[in-house]
């Protein structure tokens, strides 16, 4: 019997699970996914979340019943290294062997880049995972009862730039509608040579819309900007003002988790995972990655770096692609590789704006960019629709709502 172990039950080893199920039934392999969080959480609502209108329960499901269902094993354990030669995770617990891998254990916040970022080794606050998110919704409720200054952005080197404007957009909405807008001058810092770049080098006219919208949200901006320090009272920047701030949230480089980098010959200098067109390691054929631990080059440089915005689009792609390839790797057949493309909706508090860019790297047959409030209703639709179908482990392909 083949052995198919999956690190990670987010986004990418779900599918990349689900979708080798599919293709391979229970007789022709076993396979077991190991993930540090025994919940699937929907991350793009994560927002949400800090600023109050969802709950963690809402937009999470258990993983461990969707995978019986689809007779995929399931065990919380976190891989503490990978050994390649032998083909064994290791684990706290015990050792697993395995014929193929999937990584798909997402990122590391490397908070260690600017002092200060947070939020449990500094003042900073951040939305990249869970706990930080839950940290946040607590500090903001006592920020709204003593409200001052807000910093919002991104730190050199950033690849997830989106969710900064959905924070700085939703947090204007909230002050708004609290009536409490004009004790909150808001800052939005970011290493994007300008607004609406969001690693892509922008789509379209996606750098005049989020100007416009942020200009007319009367929120400040500071483009090309180095973050250098976060303390209690300011956001520093390299060669430029301190600005004064009383809740910061600045969202950090990323780099490999550390049973990535604990793994000799698996990753690069950050930790991320080398992948062929096919998402196979190249050293190590039975290895694949999808998501945000496989290495990507940006789009193209800037005078601060910011780094490729591997979405969740973009893995749910990659995951198909690895359970394809893998597939044909077992029971034969040719091997697919595609251009990935990159389609979100950006939540803007009373109203979104959706893109698309096909291929993700420029240039492209399709740049698209449209804002409206109906884009906020698709992104909440989606949202149910996306937490309803992979519950129940359908993977089929909805792009849309991203
Ligand atoms: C705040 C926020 C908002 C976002 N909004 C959007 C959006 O609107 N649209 C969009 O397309 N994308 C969005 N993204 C990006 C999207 O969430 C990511 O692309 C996606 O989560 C990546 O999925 P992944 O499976 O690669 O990794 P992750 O989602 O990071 O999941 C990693 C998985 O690996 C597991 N894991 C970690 N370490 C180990 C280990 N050592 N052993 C075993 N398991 C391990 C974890 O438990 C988890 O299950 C957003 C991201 C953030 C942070």
């Amino acid at each position: 019997m083949i052995r198919i172990i999956i690190l990670g039950g987010s986004f990418g080893g779900l599918t990349a699970a689900l979708e080798l199920r599919q293709r391979l039934g229970p007789d022709q392999c076993d396979i077991l996914l190991l993930a540090k969080d025994d919940r699937f959480v929907f991350i793009p609502s994560l927002p949400w979340v800090a600023i109050g209108t969802r709950t963690l329960e809402q937009i999470s499901f258990p993983l461990a019943k969707t995978l019986k269902r689809k007779t995929i094993r399931f065990s919380q354990q976190a891989a503490r290294q990978i050994d390649p030669a032998k083909r064994l995770v290791h684990t706290d617990q015990e050792d697993h062997h395995y014929d193929y891998l999937v990584i798909a254990t997402g990122h590391r916040s490397a908070n260690e880049a600017v002092p200060g970022l947070g939020p449990f080794d500094g003042p900073g606050h951040s939305l990249m995972s869970p706990p930080e998110v839950l940290e946040a919704r607590q500090s903001l409720k006592d920020f709204l009862l003593n409200p001052g200054p807000l910093v919002v952005g991104c730190a050199p080197g950033a690849s997830c730039i989106g969710p900064s404007y959905e924070f700085a957009f939703a947090m204007d909405h909230l002050l708004r509608h609290r009536k409490i807008r004009h004790r909150v001058p808001i800052t939005l810092v970011t290493p994007e040579p300008f607004p609406g770049h969001f690693g892509l080098g922008g789509v379209g006219n996606t750098r005049r819309f989020v100007e416009d919208a942020l200009e007319k949200r009367e929120i400040r901006y500071h483009t090309s900007a180095v973050v250098s320090r976060i303390t209690s009272t300011a956001v520093e920047l390299a060669d430029g003002p301190k600005i004064e701030s009383c809740f910061s949230l600045i969202l950090p480089p990323l780099a490999g988790v550390k049973a990535v980098t604990d793994s000799p010959g698996l990753a690069n200098a950050k930790g991320f995972i080398p992948v062929d067109e096919y998402y196979r390691h190249p050293a190590f054929p039975n290895i694949y990655a999808a998501g945000v631990a496989v290495a990507m080059a940006p789009v193209a440089p800037t005078p601060v770096p910011v780094n490729f915005p591997k979405t969740g689009g973009m893995t749910e792609q990659m995951a198909r692609a690895v359970a394809h390839n893998m597939a044909a790797d077992i029971q034969g057949g040719a091997r697919i590789s595609k251009d990935l493309f990159a389609e979100c909706i950006m939540d803007m508090g009373d109203t979104a704006a959706y893109f698309k860019a096909e291929p993700v790297r420029p240039p492209r047959n399709v740049a698209r960019m449209a804002g409206g409030k109906r884009w906020l209703w698709a992104k909440k639709a989606f949202e149910r629709y996306y937490l309803w179908k992979a519950r129940r482990g359908k993977t089929f392909a909805a792009g849309w709502g991203w």
